[in-house]
């Protein structure tokens, strides 16, 4: 086989766990097993000196160097408050995230015996725009060249979609991992994978589960002890029951009862936790999923999407058997439980295959006629069907790949915004709001233009506030929105009050912002570059870099 595609590898950046695949010369999505043979790694990064460890050996560290091992950094991305420092040196969450990125493509290039360059990315839909960006970023500084930043749902719902690419349906994916959780309306058939409605909690995952076995843990010692002392403010003992917690939790989904000793002061205290009693302290947990998952529907609904025909569960921790029975109970469906761990990474090496493949055609008609500064999705959907099929069975011949798999790569893939987004405007009553100009659930790429006025006369700077947010409204309280980021519109002095400023959102399809800002009675046209202190930049992003080119990862 003579494969002249240039091979783009998908990577699942998880909350708990990450992994690697990629599309192999039949084209069948496959995961790349780490050093240790297995599918997953997980997210954790122990600093050693000068050395990074990640994967299993960090997670086992962090028992005995708690203080010196990072873990679900993932839902720190974006945050600026994050700075973790280690040996004098401050690390913001992408260059964390980064390490992991590192490791789970250093050991897919021991196996594969190939260098990995190309990566698409996955996020939970539920990402804003600068949890997106730090994600892009993580990938910059481990080296990569980040061809897109794509959905996890959207991931799960191509790779759902490649096992039977011909049958017209509407799928739901319930995907609860260790930190995220997101559910998502996918409609597929053969000619696009187009989201409908997402939503979701960024802050609900597997680890709330084990948050609650540990406090079950903490009551069960006290009581059997006699103490009162909290034992969670000795760090040893802390990570301990995390550890133990997480163990037992996964036992639960094979076992009715598990048993769990705690040790701490010198004091060891046996404890038998059964299903049931798990089930009854994280009930509500499940209810939270179920209650995100009624609200979506009824948003489908409200969009002319009111049934759905597969109920597809990922995420490792969709593997507990309260969510499957759970779901059967309120929905009336018995939901799939589709390559938990693996789907992700799998629909976003399709994905980056996909991409690559459209590379080449772009290529081959290039080759034949003048396709001008087009990109390559105006060129595949603006060339006649002849040329496009002409270059396909070309490619097909050049890359071995068969002629269905090549045209497989022509399908649409359309997502949704998974926030609203908008700018802090003033109402007559001085009352400051958000005015959204993107709608959450809008298809992307999408633009919004919208004409605001300049409060007084002689006004010299316009300041843009933009905000993100979940609500569906047009205009909501300031208190509803996060500032994600500001723009300065300068203006001549002179002017007059309530001068016509036109501002223009565009969120292309990656979900990324970009701003442009219009004085319109002279045409004063600023494309504002939206300043953010959220996510890693200039100086820093350089040094990040630098410092990751020196790194030894293990
Ligand atoms: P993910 O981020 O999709 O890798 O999901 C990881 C989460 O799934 C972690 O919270 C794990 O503890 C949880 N998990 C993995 N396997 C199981 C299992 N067999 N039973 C319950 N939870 C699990």
């Amino acid at each position: 086989m003579t494969n002249k595609i240039k091979r783009v590898f998908g990577i699942d950046l998880g909350t708990t766990n990450s992994s690697i695949a990629y599309v192999d010369d039949y084209g069948k999505a496959v995961i790349i097993p780490n050093s240790d043979n297995q599918r997953v790694t997980p997210s954790v990064v122990f600093f050693d000196g000068d050395v990074i460890v990640v994967g299993d050996v960090a997670k086992e560290s962090s028992k005995l160097y708690p203080n010196d091992v990072v873990s679900f950094v993932k839902r720190s991305v974006g945050e600026p408050e994050f700075l973790y420092e280690y040996d004098s040196k401050i690390y913001r969450a992408e260059e964390i995230s980064s390490f992991i990125l590192k490791k789970v493509a250093q050991d897919a290039e021991q196996n594969l015996g190939e260098k990995v360059t190309d990566v698409v990315i996955t996020c939970p839909a539920y990402f804003g725009i600068n949890e997106r960006e730090a994600t892009r970023r993580a990938g910059e500084i481990a080296g990569f060249n980040v061809r897109q930043v794509i959905n996890e749902p959207t991931a799960a719902a191509i790779a759902y979609c490649a096992e039977d690419p011909l049958t017209k349906r509407s799928v739901l994916v319930y995907d609860l991992g260790g930190g995220t959780f997101d559910v998502t309306m996918i409609s597929i058939d053969s000619e696009a994978i187009e989201v409908i409605c997402t939503g979701g909690d960024h802050n609900l995952g597997g680890k709330d589960w084990d948050d609650r076995v540990v406090a079950y843990l903490v009551e069960e010692f006290q009581r059997q002890t006699g103490t009162t002392e909290d034992i969670l403010e000795d760090p040893d003992t802390c990570q301990d029951l995390l550890i133990s917690a997480e163990k037992a939790k996964k036992i639960l989904t094979q076992r009715e009862r598990t048993p769990i000793s705690i040790t701490h002061g010198g004091q060891r205290v046996k404890v038998e936790l059964q299903r049931e009693k798990f089930e009854e302290i994280t009930r509500d947990l499940v209810e939270r999923t179920i209650a995100f998952t009624r609200e979506m529907l009824n948003e489908a609904a409200r969009k002319g999407h009111d049934s759905f025909d597969d109920f597809i569960l990922v995420g490792g921790s969709s593997r507990m058997p309260q969510i499957a029975a759970r779901i059967q109970e309120e929905f009336g469906v018995t939901p799939k439980v589709y390559d938990p761990d693996g789907v992700v990474a799998k629909g976003a090496a399709i994905y980056g295959w996909k991409l690559a493949l459209n590379d080449g055609l772009v290529q081959k008609i290039a080759e034949n006629h003048d396709v001008g500064e087009q990109s390559n999705e105006e060129v595949l959907e603006l060339s006649p069907e002849m040329i496009v099929k002409e270059a396909a069975n070309e490619l097909a011949r050049e890359t071995g790949y068969t002629l269905p798999a090549v045209e497989s790569s022509l399908i649409k893939v359309r997502d949704v915004a998974s926030k609203s987004f908008g700018v802090v405007v003033r109402d007559h009553g001085e009352e400051e709001m958000v005015y959204n100009l993107i709608l959450r659930n809008t298809p992307v790429p999408t633009e919004a233009a919208k004409t605001f006025y300049t409060a007084v006369a002689n006004q010299e700077t316009v300041l843009i506030r933009i905000m993100e947010n979940e609500t569906g409204e047009e205009t909501v309280p300031l208190s509803y929105g996060m500032e994600i980021g500001t723009a300065v519109l300068h203006l001549p002095t002179g002017l007059p009050a309530d001068l016509p400023i036109d501002i223009t959102f565009k969120l292309n399809k990656e979900g990324r912002l970009s701003i442009t800002a219009v004085e319109s009675s002279q045409a004063r046209k600023v494309a504002v570059v939206v300043e953010t202190n959220a996510v890693i930049n200039g100086e820093e992003l350089e040094q990040a870099k630098a410092r990751s080119q020196s790194l030894v990862i293990h």
